[in-house]
Parts: structure tokens; C-alpha cells; sequence
């Protein structure tokens, strides 16, 4: 399913006609509006660790600007100098690899504090799109993306090895549990609970062991939530990487989807895929807003004690700014942990740890990368804490990585894990 690369001639069209094709009145608007009041480049992590023009969001804005008023404004086709309107070249298709996959994380902590409202990650999605279709994206992320894609299309062939992998962490389960009846089933007919993880058992296992102690009717996915195509921009990718497990849960007749620790698979079910597929027979909700339910119903019983270390709660840009699942976690880590302490700022104000928006599997934006993980460094190291909770793989990965390049000595944990070690069995 990859991306037929256009020759070089046809780049530069196909370039505008993707522009054209996301042109909302919302991006558009966000073109024509911007103040150049300068108030979001503090807003922004890259901005604040490495004060340069280039890492304001409006800069991001920019980019883009000159080529839409070159397109689209009658004086940006005639006198292009006099409005700051430029042709798009080829070179510069180049160049924006750096502004938009490398230098902007899509965190949309700006489009929370501009006073016009524009959306900077928004017009960094569009110039991601423009690059992906062009054949500029990060291989890296169409590979990810295309092995997504190939799971579904040889699933039968995937699944028995992975039947196998879940029948190891089955035994697992039962050991943790200290119960040989504890069962991770896969796509089971009759389950209430789809739930979908991520690949690996360091997300199965703490949600297995949950909804065991629970007591719940569920189902593990056949399939993994991440989804590379949003990463991309790439409407056609993401949506077949969704459409699997919508696909899915439609046909287990399931009433719940429970997305595991993960920001961008969470923000895309909630409010990508109703629009891409209509509304679902099926509610949608993060892994943390059930188990703060099953903590109020009494269903799960924990000893905070368990966790005795000073623990830290990082918000997943795409779980409390995009999503608004703030309250939950907390209701959570305040019964399992001890020592819980808050982060400055946090919650919708929260500080993007540089790991999102596909930069975590990016090795070309290691470097920057890290350094634009400063200021959530600094604010970590600021609380004392020894352990960070943290709800997506993607800031659990950035975290440790930032732990280890600024010697912070803490360690990334899962907000399920933390419960996990809290439970009382019953
Ligand atoms: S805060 Fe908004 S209006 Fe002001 S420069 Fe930034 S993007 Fe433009
Ligand atoms: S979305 Fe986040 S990373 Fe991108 S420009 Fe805005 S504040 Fe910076």
C-alpha cells in the first residue's frame, strides 16, 4: 500500500493538490488569521529548550503561508515579494522534512494558547501530507505503516504465531494471578471488551491482569493500536490501519473498544474514526478511564503502599489536551501510589515531551529530539520523583531516553503496571 512516488515533474502538482484537497474552511482560516503577536513561541518545547525563529510555531505557519498566498492570492501571483508569498520548489519539499516530522510533534499545546486559535499542528499535518504523498516522509514511518497494513492482509498467517506469543503470556498471567483458570482469549465471540494494545506483553499482561481481577467479559485484539498512517497524514493508511479493528469489534458484536496506554490511538478512535467510518455501534474509551471506573465500583482493591516511591504523572499530549482524560489518572495514581506529586505545569497545560507525532521511531530526530525534552526534564527533576507514570509507549520510550541523556535516574512506568503492583487478590 505504499505511496506511488510522482516523477519529479509531477511532484510539485501533486504537492498543491494535496494542500487543496485538506483546504477546510478551518485551515484556511487558520492561513489568513495569524497576528504575528508572537505569543505562542513560548508555548511551544522546541521553542522554549532552543530559543530560535525557526522552532515558533508560527515560523511552522509560515512555511506554509508563502506557498498557499502564491497559490491562492491574486497579489501572491503577481507581486509574490510584496506579501511574503513564494513557489513552491522542490528543494523546499526537502527542507520541510525537518519542520514537519522532525521539529513539531503535532502537541498542540500553541493552538491551546493563540489568541486567534490557530491550530499550528493542524498546517503541520497538511505539510506532512504534502510530503508523504510527494515521497519525502520518514521511511521509517511508511514501513511501520505498510507492515500494519500487510498484517491484515496476511492475518491468517500472522496469527498463529501470534496465538502462540499470547498462549506464553497466558502462563504468565496465570502466575501472577496465582490462577490456572486466568485466560487471555483473542478475538473471542460473545466478549463485552475488545480491548486493543500494543505489541509486546509490557501492555497485554498489566491489562490482562486488570480486567481478570475485574471480573470483565474481554477479548484481546488480533491487531495492534498504534496506527503510523496518522503519523503520515496519511488518510488512506490511517484508515485502513483503524478500519481492521472497527471491522473487528463490529464483528464480535462487542460493546466497548478499551484503547491501552497510547495517545495517538486513543485521540484517533475517539474522534478520527466516527468521521472516517460514521457513528460506531460501540463506545471508545481509554484503558484509564475503565480501570478508574472499576476502582469506584469496587471491583478492583488496592494497597498504596505497594508503591511507596515518589511517583510523577506525565500527560500524553493526545490523552489530556486532545482527548481530556485528566481527571482519571489521578483518581488512579492517588489510590495506588503513596507519594503522588504534580508536575508544573500539567494536565491541558502540559509540556509535550518531544516524543510524539512519530518522532520516537524517527533515529534521523534523535538529536533533536532530545534536546526538545528539556523542559519536560527539567519538570520532572523538579517534583523528586523516582518513577514516571506514563499512559502512552510513545512519552514512555521519550522519558526513559530523557532519564538517560539528562541523568535524571527516574524510571518510566505504566499507569497499569502501578496498579498491577497495588492489587489486592482477591
Ligand atoms: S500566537 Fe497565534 S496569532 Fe500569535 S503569532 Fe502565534 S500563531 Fe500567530
Ligand atoms: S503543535 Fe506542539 S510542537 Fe508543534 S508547533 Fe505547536 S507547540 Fe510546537
Amino acid at each position: 500500500m505504499s505511496t506511488t512516488i510522482p516523477s519529479s515533474d509531477n511532484k510539485l502538482h501533486k504537492a498543491r493538490e494535496v494542500f487543496q484537497g485538506q483546504a477546510t474552511r478551518a485551515l484556511v482560516a487558520a492561513l489568513e488569521v495569524c497576528a504575528r503577536c508572537g505569543l505562542c513561541a513560548e508555548t511551544c518545547h522546541y521553542h522554549v529548550a532552543d530559543p530560535k525563529v525557526e522552532h515558533t510555531p508560527a515560523y511552522r505557519g509560515e512555511v506554509l503561508r508563502r506557498f498557499y498566498r502564491r497559490w491562492h492570492d491574486p497579489l501572491g501571483r503577481l507581486f509574490p515579494k510584496w506579501v511574503g508569498a513564494a513557489a513552491l520548489t522542490e528543494a523546499d519539499l526537502q527542507k520541510l522534512v525537518h519542520v514537519a516530522f522532525e521539529t513539531c510533534s503535532l502537541c498542540r499545546r500553541c493552538a491551546l494558547n493563540c489568541p486567534m486559535g490557530i491550530d499550528t499542528a493542524e498546517l503541520v499535518r497538511s505539510l506532512r501530507a504534502m510530503l508523504t504523498a510527494t515521497g519525502y516522509a520518514p521511511e521509517i514511518l511508511e514501513q511501520l505503516a505498510d507492515a500494519a497494513i500487510q498484517r491484515e492482509e496476511s492475518i491468517e498467517f500472522f496469527k498463529e504465531s501470534y496465538l502462540e506469543q499470547i498462549g506464553g503470556l497466558e502462563k504468565e498471567l496465570q502466575a501472577r494471578t496465582g490462577d490456572p483458570q486466568a485466560r487471555i482469549s483473542v478475538a473471542k465471540d460473545g466478549a463485552e471488551i475488545l480491548c486493543v494494545a500494543l505489541s509486546g506483553a509490557h501492555t497485554i499482561l498489566p491489562a490482562a491482569e486488570i480486567f481478570h481481577e475485574a471480573g470483565a467479559n474481554w477479548t484481546l485484539s488480533l491487531y495492534e493500536a498504534s496506527n503510523y498512517g496518522v503519523f503520515l497524514s496519511d488518510l488512506a493508511r490511517a484508515r485502513a490501519i483503524a478500519g481492521r479493528i472497527v471491522n473487528e469489534a463490529r464483528r464480535l458484536g462487542v460493546k466497548e473498544l478499551v484503547i491501552t496506554e497510547c495517545g495517538h490511538a486513543y485521540a484517533t478512535f475517539r474522534w478520527s474514526v466516527p468521521d472516517w467510518f460514521g457513528p460506531l455501534p460501540f463506545r471508545v474509551r481509554s484503558i484509564l478511564e475503565v480501570v478508574a471506573d472499576y476502582l469506584k465500583e469496587g471491583r478492583l482493591k488496592v494497597d498504596p503502599r505497594a508503591n511507596p516511591e515518589p511517583v510523577t504523572y506525565h500527560d500524553s499530549c493526545n490523552l489530556a489536551r486532545n482527548g481530556g482524560v485528566v481527571e482519571e489518572p489521578r483518581f488512579i495514581l492517588k489510590r495506588v501510589v503513596q507519594d503522588f506529586r504534580e508536575m508544573t505545569p500539567h494536565g491541558y497545560e502540559n509540556y509535550c515531551c518531544g516524543g510524539g507525532g512519530g518522532l520516537v521511531a524517527n533515529l534521523d530526530a534523535m538529536e533533536v529530539r532530545l534536546k526538545a525534552g528539556w523542559p519536560k526534564a527539567q519538570q520532572i527533576q523538579a517534583t523528586g520523583a523516582r518513577k514516571v507514570a506514563v499512559a502512552c509507549d510513545n512519552c514512555r520510550l521519550q522519558i526513559g531516553d530523557l532519564s538517560e541523556h539528562y541523568g535524571l535516574g527516574v524510571e518510566a512506568t505504566g499507569v497499569c503496571d502501578l496498579v498491577c503492583n497495588a492489587l489486592v487478590k482477591n
